[in-house]
């Protein structure tokens, strides 16, 4: 039996409601017990309230204070407490608990995490932004506090279950598979007149807005790279990436002696989401199986540069260090988001993340250092403005 202290930092998104269902599945088969902490949401107040009702935890928060009220309504006679805005979602981080799930998108999600980092806490960590802006510092700042950080991206948690142990110099290279989105096969020609709904449709896995648009460019897959550069303690050049379609093999690593594995299963966030809730144990909830049979083969190929160069731009920036990967992630972050809000054609969102690349020189931040959040943030800021002015100048020449 499974038994955690449970907060979920971004509830009411795909992970977080992912991680809330599965909690759910493991009490109703008996396989697991959870008291909640704290949950936070959005804007989303009828979902986190529905959430709080069921799993009744200390704290309740909305990250948008003019929807207090309205929590606060939807809340009374529950005994839960509720509190709004930017501050007390940080507070809701640092509170002790077993386990904490960062499923916040985007960099928003970096002081919370920060927060989360210090408490002791198992760090389940789905908001990969986080990591890539301010990577080797929260490794640094778990390890310091006694607590253990587990990734909850498929790729990651993958290498993680084949490559439980910090040994680098075992490993030759750790493989990266990428479904290669909804474009994969689409003529170049057609990407520039791409919609928003056509992104966000992806083919196999169902996952909120930013990392939909993220996996259609392969922007996702630079992220994760520099994800596992961190997390594994790999150079750029021992990460590699194959396009896999079927996302059945979620990533592989490579041995020194020629041996590769790879973990499997069918595509599905709650497998991740149960190895990082469980480990070092394994959590039984109904989870779809894998049929070899059925599906009959898998299929691998090449990433195409030219298609995709927004996962060569990640690459780059993982390879000039310092704080390129923070510009990186804010560019990209910027332009999804105008991309989603048509303000910027699809094919243009890696240009912006080029040119902001090329435009914003800031130094690194010092990973040994309480204020690395804070420094890794003004960074972002920068870098925001930067991709923001460089957006208007598009739309102006068009
Ligand atoms: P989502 O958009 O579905 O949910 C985001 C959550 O963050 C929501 O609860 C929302 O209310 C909250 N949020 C948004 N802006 C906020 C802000 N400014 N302050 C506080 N809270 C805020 O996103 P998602 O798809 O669940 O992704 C969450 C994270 O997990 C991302 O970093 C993503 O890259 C990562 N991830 C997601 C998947 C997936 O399958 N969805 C897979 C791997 C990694
Ligand atoms: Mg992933």
């Amino acid at each position: 039996m499974i038994r955690r202290r449970v907060t979920v930092l971004g509830a009411t998104g795909s992970v977080g409601c992912s991680t809330l269902d599965l909690m759910d599945q493991a009490e109703t088969a008996g396989t697991g017990a959870f008291e909640v902490e704290a949950l936070t949401g959005g804007a989303n107040i009828a979902r986190l309230a529905e959430q709080a009702r069921r799993w009744k935890p200390r704290l309740a928060v909305t990250a948008d204070p003019a929807r207090l009220d309205e929590l606060r309504a939807a809340l009374a006679g529950t005994g839960v407490e509720a509190a709004a805005g930017d501050q007390a979602v940080i507070e809701a981080a640092a509170r002790p608990a077993d386990w904490i799930m960062a499923a916040i998108v985007g960099a928003a999600g970096l002081r919370s995490a920060w927060a989360a980092a210090a408490t002791g806490a198992t760090l389940a960590l789905a908001n990969k932004e986080s990591l890539v802006c301010c990577g080797p510092a929260l490794i640094e700042r778990v390890k310091r506090s006694g607590g253990r950080l587990l990734p909850v991206d498929s790729e990651h948690s993958a290498i993680h279950q084949v490559f439980p142990h910090a040994a680098p110099e075992q490993v030759a290279r750790l493989v990266l598979t990428a479904s290669g989105g909804p474009f994969r096969n689409s003529p170049i020609a057609a990407l520039k007149s791409i919609t928003p709904e056509q992104a966000v449709a992806h083919p196999n896995w169902s996952m909120g807005a930013k990392i939909s648009v993220d996996s259609a460019t392969m922007a996702n897959k630079g992220l994760e790279t520099i994800e596992a550069a961190y997390l594994f303690d790999m150079p750029a050049e021992r990460i590699g990436v194959v396009v896999h379609p079927e996302s059945i093999v979620h990533s592989l690593v490579e041995y020194v002696d020629g041996s590769t594995l790879a973990q499997m299963g069918p595509p599905d966030m709650k497998t991740p989401i149960a190895y990082a809730l469980a480990w070092p144990d394994r959590l039984a909830w109904n989870a779809p199986r894998l049929d070899l049979a059925a599906l009959g083969r898998l299929t691998f190929e090449a990433p195409d540069d030219e298609r995709f160069p927004a996962l060569k731009l990640a690459r780059q920036a993982l390879q000039a260090g310092g704080a390129a990967p923070i510009v990186f992630n804010a560019a990209n972050e910027v332009a999804a988001l105008a991309f989603l809000d048509r303000r910027l054609g699809f094919l243009n969102i890696a240009a912006v993340v080029a040119d902001t690349l090329s435009r914003v020189t800031a130094s690194g931040v010092d990973s040994g250092s309480d204020s690395a959040c804070d420094a890794a943030l003004a960074v972002d800021a920068q870098a925001r403005r930067m991709a923001e002015s460089i957006i208007r100048g598009i739309a102006a020449a068009a």
